[in-house]
């Protein structure tokens, strides 16, 4: 590997100031080993780190830079929203915009409620479902995240429909008592939980195509019978779009399981990441009966000083406006359906046996014979290889996410270019992977 002097000393002193150096876990390349990138910049597909090295990014921040870094549009966007003023703490015309923007995509949402941050936005969503329903509990499933708010840091139990246990320090056993975890994809271990505690639960939260466990897809079969469940215990269905909405189609995730299952849709929705195209900024939303218990209307308390920012809503207004133009997800489709196959052709050449999918602009792939459906199997591919292929691909130029559990986002920047020079930068480390 090339020697990272500047990215090094800059690990070190952050290291000193800085819990692990970083202000978010994965960024410290834990899980792969090696010295994490300290990024100086960057511009539609590109990155540049502390030396001067030019990456690929299919990391995207995490998703939010679907058009790329620095789109024109949204950068002009921002610095005329800056120059009017950064925060009033006062309502603005672009908050209603924005809402409007989202409600005109995704038709279950009715209403919405702009946040900060995707953790802000599942943890008011979760907080207006109890108070909606007057019930205690919630279900999720294990390697589905939704931020990191007490009751959502929660493992399940070993067995069917158990009570979680917390997965963080600092979170008491009580505060997660309410929290039944059940394994993703699984029908008999929902129906349980249902038939056990159906009448207590408040809501199920699912991430609809899971981006924390890479790329793991809810059945239709599962997802039906989600909805079905749900809607005879009277919980609301919760689903999690932060990384998926706008970003695997226009109307997201819930979207993609309508043209499958006919009148789909769930109860609330929380959107993040591209909403925001790169500002912090989230949002929950839902049926106009629900959102209205929120304050300052109903009895279910939210709030936020910076809610609706300005400048945020400037930046994730222009960046919906560029990727609601006709045709713009078939392309970004096509792109990222192009990158998966290449990869899937250069690991077949190489002998290495390889998964992988995608939906509209976000990925997974996996070292295993066949793809994934629940978090166990995700952890039980081969992690080995996974982390010398993230280096063999990081020496090449291209940034891949620094984990095996996390998917990976192209943007409408990336072009036939990146994605020809991504395919043979794999075909080369896949080569190195059977050495
Ligand atoms: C990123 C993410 C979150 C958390 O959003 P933050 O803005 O990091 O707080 C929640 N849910 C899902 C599905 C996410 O991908």
């Amino acid at each position: 590997m090339a020697l990272q002097p500047r990215n090094a000393a800059l690990f070190e002193r952050a290291q000193r100031v800085i819990p692990g150096g970083v202000n978010s876990p994965v960024r410290a390349f834990r899980a792969v080993g090696g010295t994490p990138r300290f990024i100086a910049r960057a511009e539609g597909p590109f990155l540049w780190d502390a030396e001067g090295n030019r990456y690929i990014d299919y990391i995207g921040s995490w998703g939010p830079m679907i058009l790329g870094h620095g789109h024109p549009s949204v950068l002009a966007a921002v610095q005329q929203a800056a120059l009017d003023g950064f925060s009033f703490g006062a309502p603005t015309e672009r908050e209603i915009a924005l809402a409007e923007a989202i409600i005109e995509q995704v038709p279950s949402v009715e209403m919405v409620r702009l946040v900060s941050s995707g953790t802000e936005a599942a943890m008011s969503a979760l907080r207006l479902a109890r108070g909606a329903t007057g019930r205690p509990l919630i279900v999720k499933f294990e390697g589905c995240y939704h931020g990191h708010a007490d009751a959502l840091l929660v493992k399940g139990g070993s067995g069917m429909a158990t009570f979680g246990h917390p997965t963080s320090a600092g979170v008491p056993a009580e505060v997660v008592q309410h929290t039944l975890v059940l394994p993703y994809n699984d029908l008999d271990a929902l129906d349980a939980a249902f038939d056990a505690h159906g009448a207590r639960i408040a809501c199920a939260m699912v991430e609809p195509i899971a981006g924390n466990m890479n790329f793991v897809r809810a059945g239709d079969a599962f997802m039906r019978r989600l909805r079905e469940r749900c809607t005879a215990a009277g919980a609301l269905l919760v689903f999690d779009e932060v990384m998926t909405g706008f970003r695997v189609a226009l109307g997201g995730a819930q979207s993609v399981y309508a043209r499958r299952l006919p009148g789909f849709a769930p109860d609330l929705t929380v959107f993040g990441k591209v909403i925001g195209g790169g500002m912090p900024l989230a949002a929950f939303g839902g049926p106009r009966a629900v959102m209205e218990q929120l304050a300052p209307l109903g009895p279910v308390y939210q709030a936020g000083t910076l809610s609706g920012n300005p400048v945020a809503t400037a930046c994730g207004l222009a960046t919906l406006q560029e990727i609601a133009r006709p045709g713009y997800f078939d392309a970004l489709a096509a792109r990222t359906r192009s990158l998966v196959d290449g990869l899937q052709q250069a690991a077949d050449e190489a002998g290495v046996p390889l998964v992988t999918d995608s939906e509209g602009g976000m990925f997974g792939f996996f070292f295993a014979a066949e793809l994934p459906q629940r978090y166990d199997q995700v952890m039980a591919t081969d992690k080995e290889r996974f982390n010398r292929f993230f280096h063999a691909m990081l020496d090449r130029g291209v940034y891949l996410a620094p984990a095996l559990y996390e998917a990976g986002f192209v943007s409408s920047a990336h072009g036939e270019a990146e994605i020809a020079h991504t395919v043979a930068a794999a075909r080369e480390a896949f080569r190195s992977l059977r050495s």
